[in-house]
């Protein structure tokens, strides 16, 4: 299994699934952060920016998910303040700039986007900017990798780790799991060459009765992570559950804000009385990122469900399963229209 959305596209793109023997299947797993965002918080963020009027800023894939109603792109397109940004920064400085506006920035993604999220959070504070809070639902790579396993269906024998999540968080947190489930985890860059080496590091322990953590995007990955940014995680946010799209919650999966940083905390700093609302029950979104299900086994692939038309978040994102199949494979091909 691939665990990253950027490698399932990137092995899809440069046509590396075609080349491999059929002894070797590679899964897509569940690490594509716009696609695991349940539902219900979408809708809170277009709550946000209809009914309170704030300056809602988000990156660019996400405006674009269905809520239970509505996306952003639509709430954009009857009035609200939808902004796609590239930094969190950016928001802190539009908050700054419009002192009379409250800005939100929704602040989505793994490990990887979190010390980013954090630091805008510790520059508002610094400069006393209070018109600024974000969204938050980080997600954790290490649990959603138990989820997997834990899984009944699940039929992976070894992973590729995310390497720019391990650039943040080392590899250390991927130890007890090799030892639990005895599956190798390869630490996997996302050029074609990467895979390729990730892909045949794992077939040798794969081939030599073997489970371990190995490296194999050393040139970024240092053991330990970047602690700096792992500081910065640790300053404003703190591990707790989270809900998955498509899955339960997760115990332990995710990052919320700290108490101390609670100003800066959207869903304490806006009273937000929607009703959960269920996930689209035609998107089987939460089978193909644990890997359960090809995309192309969906019923709605490249027919009902398309990137113009997307159904769910996998055919949304730039990180997507469902949108990598659809815009690369010959399966797409086969889809009637
Ligand atoms: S093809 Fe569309 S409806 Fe089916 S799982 Fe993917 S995103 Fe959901």
């Amino acid at each position: 299994m691939e665990v990253c959305g950027g490698q399932t596209h990137s092995l899809e793109k440069n046509g590396i699934l075609n080349l491999l023997p059929a002894t070797i299947q590679m899964i897509h797993g569940p690490g594509c952060p716009v696609c695991v965002t349940p539902v219900s918080l979408i809708d809170k963020a277009v709550y946000l920016a209809m009914e309170y009027n704030v300056i809602l800023c988000s990156f660019g894939d996400m405006i674009r998910v269905p809520g239970s109603g509505m996306s952003l792109l639509e709430a954009k397109a009857r009035g609200a303040d939808v902004r796609i940004l590239y930094s969190p920064l950016e928001a802190v400085k539009i908050a700054k700039e419009n002192p009379d506006r409250e800005v939100v920035f929704f602040a989505v993604g793994f490990e990887t986007t979190a010390p980013a999220n954090a630091l805008s959070v510790i520059h508002a504070h610094r400069e006393g900017v209070k018109n600024y809070s974000i969204l938050a639902s980080h997600v954790l790579v290490p649990p959603a990798i138990e989820e997997v396993m834990n899984d009944e269906l699940s039929n992976v024998n070894g992973f590729l780790g995310a390497g720019h999540v391990c650039a943040i968080m080392g590899i250390y947190e991927y130890y007890p799991l090799v030892e639990k489930y005895k599956v190798p985890i390869v630490i996997t860059g996302f050029e074609p060459v990467d895979l390729l080496e990730g892909i045949l590091m794992t077939v040798k322990q794969l081939e030599a009765g073997e489970a371990q953590v190995e490296n194999q995007y050393s040139r970024i990955v240092k053991t330990e992570g970047n602690l700096k940014a792992q500081e910065i995680i640790y300053e404003v946010f703190e591990v707790t559950d989270r809900l998955w799209r498509g899955m339960e919650i997760i115990p332990m999966s995710g990052y919320k804000v700290k108490e101390a940083y609670s100003d800066y905390d959207a869903e304490k700093k806006f009273s937000i009385n929607i009703e959960e609302a269920p996930e689209n029950p035609e998107c089987i979104a939460g089978d193909v990122m644990k890997g359960i299900k090809k995309p192309f086994e969906c019923q709605h692939f490249g027919k009902k469900c398309k990137p113009t038309n997307p159904l769910g978040a996998p055919m949304v994102s730039s990180e997507g399963a469902c949108a990598a199949y659809y815009h690369y494979s010959a399966y797409a091909e086969q889809v009637p229209s």
